[in-house]
């Protein structure tokens, strides 16, 4: 089975309402949800009105590398990190994807040499995005082979590197850790928006990936896009979509672009309006939720989770903190964390899918509030049991 963030349908959709005493909490995925309420107050401002007779050609743009691209969304996509100051634009090819998880395969395609003669080797730091293995590894291809942790990978000849900043599952903000010759980077940022981290610079690596699904939460539109510097690793991206899909819905591009462009609207009036820009009200909802469990797991005397410095960051202009996308918890005795929440009708993923030990837990930070609070519940009742027996 596929083990990215939907590999099964979450049993706590967005609307759920009632939850028993009894009820599975699924904290497996990161379905991010939670942002709707945002999106619902904003009304018609996003409602787009597509005709019967529009977008019905497989083109855009023929003038365009990326020939499938819908030039609202480059211009919504360049006009969002301007105003955000988290990449660097200028200069940069703009693809898009069926969500950022189709353009890493383009990338590893794209960086792969196919007359090499042996697959490139493909590397990230654990605890690495269990995805990433999934992907390589599903349709055996010959170009590249999955190889697991940076950090003990030591062989010769070129390999790819993915680096995840913030990473998931850990909220880490990370560099590359391989360092040789023959090495290209691929920098998967999607979680490099304010509500998650500081954005302290604009990042200006050769090849990013970004999605639409935690930007904004919508996931479902499945848009995701690279900014990539060199020509031809563009090229060779965008004959991958081109042979795997032959483009991306436009319907969702132009939503895309809509929901971007109310975005960075609202974000340019930052400083005057009364009324939360998006990035504050997500900020705001990621930072009750981390205070909430920080406040819940402080009690523990053997499960931590990790401590983030503040950072000034430039784009709220102040010192702020990191809220991840998911908690990454640890046991310092030996408990398998996955089986123990289990017991507890709660489904996190184990650490040892993100090549890291089963003394952690990978829990969703996105879920909707009811099934968050039971989570909270009862995380505290197993502390109070777990504190009973140290
Ligand atoms: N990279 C990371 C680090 C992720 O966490 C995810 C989704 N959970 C993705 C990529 C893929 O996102 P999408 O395909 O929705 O753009």
């Amino acid at each position: 089975a596929t083990d990215n963030e939907s590999s099964s349908p979450s049993t706590n959709k967005a609307t759920e309402t009632s939850l028993s005493p009894d009820s599975i909490i699924n904290l497996d995925q990161g379905d991010p949800t939670l942002f709707e309420p945002y999106w619902k107050k904003m009304g018609d401002k996003c409602t787009l009105v597509i005709g019967g007779c529009d977008l019905m050609s497989y083109f855009s743009d023929i003038s365009n590398i990326c020939w499938f691209l819908q030039p609202q969304l480059g211009d919504a996509i360049k006009g969002l990190h301007r105003v955000v100051g988290n990449a660097v634009t200028d200069g940069r090819h703009i693809v898009v994807g069926t969500g950022s998880t189709q353009l890493l395969m383009a990338a590893l395609y794209a960086l792969s040499s196919p007359s090499a003669g042996h697959p490139v080797s493909l590397v990230a730091a654990a605890p690495y995005y269990s995805g990433y293995k999934d992907q390589a590894e599903f349709l055996r291809s010959g170009l590249y082979k999955w190889e697991g942790d940076a950090h003990t990978f030591d062989k010769d000849g070129p390999y790819i590197e993915v680096v995840t900043s913030p990473n998931n599952p850990d909220g880490t903000i990370r560099e590359a850790v391989v360092n040789l010759g023959e090495g290209k980077l691929v920098y998967d940022l999607a979680y490099y928006w304010p509500q998650y981290t500081p954005i302290t610079h604009p990042l200006d690596h050769d090849t990013m990936l970004f999605t639409f699904s935690k930007c904004t939460g919508h996931a479902g539109s499945r848009i995701g896009w690279a900014l990539v510097k060199d020509e031809e690793v563009a090229r060779k991206m965008t004959e991958y979509m081109q042979i795997s899909s032959i483009g991306v819905s436009k319907e969702s591009q132009l939503r895309a672009a809509k929901i971007l462009g109310v975005l960075s609207e609202g974000c340019q009036h930052f400083r005057t309006a009364d009324s939360e820009n998006f990035f504050q009200y997500s900020h705001r909802i990621m930072r009750e939720r981390w205070e909430s469990l920080q406040n819940v797991v402080e009690n523990s005397k053997i499960f931590s989770l990790p401590k983030f410095p503040q950072d000034y960051c430039n784009f709220t202009g102040k010192y702020t903190d990191s809220n991840p996308a998911f908690a990454w918890l640890h046991s310092k005795e030996d408990i398998d964390w996955e089986s123990l929440l289990r017991e507890h009708k709660i489904i996190g993923r184990s650490g040892e899918r993100f090549g890291a030990d089963p003394k952690y837990v990978r829990i969703s930070m996105f879920s909707p509030p009811e099934t968050f609070n039971l989570f909270l519940e009862r995380l505290s009742a197993i502390i109070d049991n777990t504190n009973g027996n140290v």
